[in-house]
């Protein structure tokens, strides 16, 4: 396999990736779901850190380590762990998707200008007074997705 040298600073170690390994495995299954070499390479990838990733992101940092999975695989496996709870999808508008290894709920700041998500813990957010929901409804979740830019000047 081809190595090079990693400059991420989120690279797992190796025994930390052992135990990642192991826990996706043992949650896969808990779902009844079969952990293939393939989705668990993009398991792997996202939830090694807390980390935010469109699928291109990571169908490029799989290549980038000389393994191949289909951009289909990519899209499939991550909506399997989506609806089975293991991450969160965060939709920023049109059909820009981003994959959260953080599946506990939070909110986050997006920065328009970088694409750059950024968590904030939900005690950093005071939701107190929120709309009558709708008639025959019940709150199923907040998410709140702050805008932000670069200030000019
Ligand atoms: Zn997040």
């Amino acid at each position: 396999m081809n190595r090079r040298p990693t400059k991420a600073p989120d690279r797992a170690q190796p025994a930390a990736t052992e135990e990642l390994r192991h826990r996706i495995a043992r949650e896969l299954g808990s779902h009844g779901l079969k952990g293939t070499p393939q989705r668990m390479l993009v398991a792997q990838l996202l939830l090694r850190a807390p980390r935010h990733m469109t699928a291109e992101q990571i169908l490029k940092e799989i290549n980038h380590t000389g393994h191949r999975v289909s951009k289909a695989t990519v899209y499939n496996t991550l909506n399997m762990l989506s609806e089975h709870g293991l991450i969160r999808e965060i939709n920023l508008g049109g059909d820009h998707t981003v994959y959260d290894s953080t599946a506990t709920p939070h909110h986050h700041f997006h920065n328009v200008d970088t694409g750059e998500l950024v968590d904030i813990r939900p005690d950093q957010l005071d939701l107190q007074r929120l709309p009558p929901l709708p008639e025959g409804t019940e709150a199923a979740g907040v998410e709140v997705v702050i805008r932000v830019r670069q200030r000019t000047g």
